[in-house]
């Protein structure tokens, strides 16, 4: 690190559980974040700041009017733009020194191995079961930590997967039924400072992930209501039978 890296990341270098020596494994780390949404969007930032040396985003869509209300990184005059687009910019107004690659396909099965490849830890802020049961299988078979979060309505929820670990559940252990119908926020609503909470949180465990930093939230389920606001989480359980992780491990 130079001068200008040292004082930019001083604050986190100066926590004894980071140091320079977790500033630099940051640097040297690759994320792969999915969905520059209302999770992805304050994701996105922290990251950025925090000094994660390459991020490859990916959003096939582009910026709407009815996003604004809380996909903040997501500006009114980026409208139209690509989400990667518009994203990449803001992160690299953040943080000038980090490499960046943009990704606007449909992350599927036939795409999503080698972007899972080169990462050391997978952020899953999609809106649907069909991506995130495509990136839960790339992360056991790879066996990539994946950090997932999702929110709705007054809810949020997060959790850290190791499938790929004996006895540590993944995704789809906890959504058995692949044919599960989506609830999304755009059919149900969204209070705007619940999915910057979830996101922010997400950031926070992927780098506690990637600095191997104390609770890990593997094997459980963290579950937010903004309205009692309650913080509760609970125990998750391998699923012997689990198509994707059963034999893993
Ligand atoms: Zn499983």
């Amino acid at each position: 690190m130079d001068n200008q890296q040292l004082l930019r990341y001083s604050r986190q270098i100066l926590l004894p559980e980071v140091g320079a020596d977790g500033q630099q494994a940051l640097l040297n780390a690759s994320a792969l974040l999915i969905g520059l949404g209302g999770l992805g969007s304050p994701c996105a930032m922290y990251l950025a700041a925090s000094g994660i040396g390459h991020l490859v985003i990916a959003d096939f869509d582009q910026v709407q009017l009815s996003n604004l209300q809380r996909q903040v990184i997501h500006h009114t005059s980026d409208i139209g733009k690509d989400k990667v687009t518009s994203a990449k910019a803001k992160m690299l107004a953040i943080n000038p020194n980090i490499k960046i690659t943009t990704l606007t396909q449909d992350l599927n099965a036939n795409n999503i191995d080698k972007w899972v490849a080169i990462c050391d830890v997978v952020l899953d802020g999609s809106d649907n079961f069909a991506t995130r049961f495509a990136i839960n299988q790339s992360c056991v078979m790879q066996r990539t930590p994946l950090v997932s979060a999702a929110v709705i309505r007054f809810e949020g929820q997060l959790s850290v997967f190791k499938g790929y670990k004996q006895n540590q559940p993944c995704y789809q252990c906890l959504y058995p039924r692949t044919d599960s119908n989506d609830e999304n926020c755009v059919d149900n609503g969204i209070f705007a400072p619940v999915a910057g909470v979830l996101g922010t949180m997400q950031a926070l465990q992927a780098l506690k992930v990637i600095l191997n930093l104390g609770e890990q939230l593997t094997g459980k389920l963290m579950l937010f209501d903004a309205l009692d606001f309650s913080l509760q989480s609970i125990r998750l359980h391998k699923d012997t039978h689990c198509p994707i992780c059963a034999n893993v491990g």
